[in-house]
């Protein structure tokens, strides 16, 4: 079957022809129907050799969907034909933490050698992927797979990292959104479904400022000095109630904690390098600064119920498999509107 991999320490990734998997007792085989081009499988593929840590050749894709297509031994819960989406960040399944669904967090899954799909195990960018386990399937139904497949990370994780937040947005209230990419654009608008906040939406990009637009954000502005007086405009001088940085680098982070108010949320979800100060004196009192990684299970199943409801959609370029390295290009140069989405 065909596969984009990346195989080279530096090196963009190739379309290659490898053997097609078989599933083990206990694991499905998907006919691979969409695969999503995430801001970090740029960020890892940028890793020195030393911090790369994902194996290699490395099947590319942790957003993925499919057609159940062949049941290992034990099987059951799911049938051939089944379109499904993929949990991607896997844990054990058995400990305290999995028992919640929080599998993104699952304590033991690194020792276990357990690791997410495009992300250490084979990934979705190929014709077929292997998915460990029925658990980590969520039914698709009438969702078009191409149109919701990256609702499994730039949906889920922007929904994770926005859930914790909603008791502080209350109707007069305002919420930041930093970076309108992939994951950012679709923040936008859980946030305009899920809450009253006004929705405000900072980028370097003008195109990427007219799509947070376009998806519901109220005020748009350049991510740069000036926005922390117009944000502080829009509330009375306080700062907004939360601020959800989708880049993570440390001019975003210094920005974010310059326009949070007091009891305000900084989230940083994009994974840059910059760090911030949190002490007594170097924030807003009582302003709580979280890193989300992913979501949970059931997390998902209530993301593609918010798609189902018409609330919230990905904005998607599509691309073969052969042209995905082209994909990667476009998100590096930042010339993509919302999410890149592979078809095999
Ligand atoms: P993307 O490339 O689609 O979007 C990034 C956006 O940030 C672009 O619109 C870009 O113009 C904008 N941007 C760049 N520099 C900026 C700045 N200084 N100020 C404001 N905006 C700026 O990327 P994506 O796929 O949406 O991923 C976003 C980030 O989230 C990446 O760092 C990615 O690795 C990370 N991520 C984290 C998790 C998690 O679980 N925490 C999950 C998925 C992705
Ligand atoms: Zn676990």
């Amino acid at each position: 079957m065909k596969a984009l991999q990346y195989r080279t320490i530096g090196a963009p990734p190739e379309v290659v022809e490898i053997d097609t998997p078989e599933p083990g007792p206990g694991q499905v085989r998907l006919k691979v129907t969409a695969a999503g081009v995430c801001h970090s499988d740029a960020f890892i593929m940028g890793l020195p050799g030393d911090q790369y840590v994902y194996g290699l050749p490395l099947t590319l894709g942790h957003e993925g969907a499919g057609i159940v297509d062949k049941l290992g031994d034990g099987v059951v819960g799911v049938q051939p034909g089944d379109s499904v989406a993929v949990y991607g960040p896997w844990g054990c399944g058995t400990c305290y933490t999995c028992s919640q669904g929080k599998e993104n967090y699952c304590p033991h899954a690194a020792g276990l050698g357990i690791a997410p799909p495009g992300l250490g195990a084979p990934g979705a960018m190929a014709e077929y992927m292997i998915v460990d386990d029925p658990r980590h399937l969520v039914p698709l139904g009438d969702l078009d797979p191409v149109a919701n497949v990256s609702l499994t990370d730039a949906g889920l994780t922007p929904y994770h990292a926005i859930k914790p937040s909603l008791p502080k947005l209350v109707p007069g209230s305002v919420a930041v959104v930093i970076g309108a990419g992939g994951l950012g654009h679709v923040g936008i608008q859980i946030l305009r479904a899920m809450t009253n906040a006004t929705v405000v939406a900072l980028d370097v990009n003008e195109d990427k400022l007219q799509l947070a637009r376009d998806v519901g954000a109220q005020h748009v502005f350049l991510s740069d000095d000036d926005a922390i007086s117009e944000v502080k405009s829009l509330t009375h001088g306080l700062g907004a109630h939360a601020v959800f940085d989708f880049v993570g680098i440390q001019p975003t982070m210094t920005l974010g904690q310059a326009m949070i108010r007091a009891e305000g949320d900084q989230v940083l979800v994009g994974v840059g390098s910059g760090s911030l100060p949190v002490g007594m004196l170097d924030k807003p009192y009582e302003a709580t600064v979280r890193s989300p990684y992913w979501g949970f299970r059931s997390e998902l199943f209530e993301v593609l119920d918010l798609a189902r409801s018409g609330a919230v959609h990905v904005e998607t370029e599509v691309f073969t498999l052969d042209d995905a390295p082209e994909a990667y290009e476009k998100l590096h140069a930042g010339n993509l509107r919302g999410r890149a989405v592979i078809v095999p």
